[in-house]
């Protein structure tokens, strides 16, 4: 049976064997005989559901033992209001670089609390591509410089690190955690929701230095203050099991199947070549307006000759079994999101599927 090939934005595709074991799951979980919908928080099973996944990450990313992993709800934008509130509340200013829509979302909820800064911004360019760290003049009194890794809407991918190494780099890794190898230690701070790229919605992971828990300010509300986070192992109340629980499966799937996050960045790097290349050999049937050396291996972006066209081919493409191809409905377009699950099989039917539709 051919199954539908999922190109969505998010939340994203994830493995058929995570698919596998989670229908088992449901239904029975092999360690207990219940459902993981059943499952009690305070189990000793799920302990070691977080135990695991915790130190599965920490394998993954070679997480040095000075930063602790937290599990939290409210997806990246709860993240967004609690930076400034941890770091601006005793005044100051911190950094963010304006490079899409997550980021612009991001500077206007920190916004509501604090003096936010943007040093470099490409708004008026309709971000199409990402500053060079050349471009860019920080400041070293900044209480903290925030960006976004990848602009899911936009396909845009930092390739290299920004920021000052005296200031507390914070970053949405949101849309390409886990899809490459990332140095924790450059980061005071980096904060990833599930739903993109390594389970379903629900769960949003948390990596910070010790050094930050320190200067947290008395009175944020418990659920916000990521002490409480630590001190309860993430159960301070009732966590999203089950999608603490299908993360932890693609964490397995991360290193038994794929072989780390080495492996993982050369079969995603792969699979956006790939798309690239379609486009590139497309004659200007489809044209990228993202500039190639800030091009991201997650999201694929590209326009068609007008806004019509592009959802013609989005049809077409939903027609083959290619889902999930419509651009961010603030962009238009089409937009192929790449992540870890999806298999360099479905990308090549998407490619194909590219020029036979140039082609006419
Ligand atoms: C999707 C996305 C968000 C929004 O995340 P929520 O969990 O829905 O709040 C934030 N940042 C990035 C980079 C994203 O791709």
């Amino acid at each position: 049976m051919l199954r539908a090939h999922n190109f969505s934005a998010g939340p994203g595709a994830l493995p058929r064997s995570v698919l596998e074991q989670t229908q088992q799951a449901v239904i029975e979980l092999p360690e207990t005989g219940l459902s993981v919908l059943g499952m009690s928080h305070r189990s000793a099973w799920f302990e070691r559901v977080l135990d695991e996944t915790e130190r599965n990450l920490r394998e993954l990313l070679h997480v040095p033992a000075s930063y602790r992993v937290l599990f939290m709800q409210g997806g990246a934008t709860l993240q967004f209001a609690i930076l400034p509130m941890l770091f601006l509340a005793r005044g100051g200013f911190a950094e963010y670089l304006d490079t899409g829509y997550w980021s612009a979302k991001s500077i206007a909820e920190a916004r509501r609390f604090g003096d936010i800064r943007v040093p470099w911004s490409g708004a008026a360019q309709g971000y199409d591509r990402l500053p060079k760290a050349s471009e860019l003049t920080l400041s070293e009194s900044a209480k903290y410089f925030h960006y976004v890794s990848n602009e899911t809407v936009e396909g845009l991918q930092f390739h290299d690190l920004r920021g000052l190494s005296g200031v507390p780099r914070v970053c949405d890794l949101s849309s390409d955690f886990l899809a490459r190898p990332t140095t924790v230690s450059d980061f005071a701070l980096l904060y990833a929701h599930a739903q993109k790229n390594l389970g379903p919605a629900g769960v949003t992971v948390v990596i910070v230095h010790e050094s930050v828990l320190e200067k947290i300010p008395e009175g944020l509300p418990t659920m916000l203050d990521y002490r409480r986070y630590v001190e309860t192992k993430s159960i301070y109340n009732t966590p999203p099991v089950f999608a603490v629980y299908v993360t932890l499966l693609v964490t397995r799937w991360l290193r038994d199947e794929i072989g780390g996050l080495e492996a993982m960045e050369q079969r995603n790097a792969a699979k956006a070549l790939r798309l690239y290349r379609a486009i590139a050999e497309s004659r200007e049937f489809y044209r990228s307006s993202i500039l190639p050396r800030d091009r991201s291996l997650m999201n694929v972006t590209f326009q068609l000759s007008s806004p019509e066209r592009a959802r013609h081919f989005v049809a077409a493409a939903e027609a083959r079994g290619l889902h999930g191809l419509a651009g961010h409905r603030a962009r238009g377009g089409v937009r192929a999101s790449l992540y870890n699950a999806v298999e360099l099989e479905s990308v090549d039917a998407l490619a194909d599927f590219m020029t036979e539709y140039a082609l006419g």
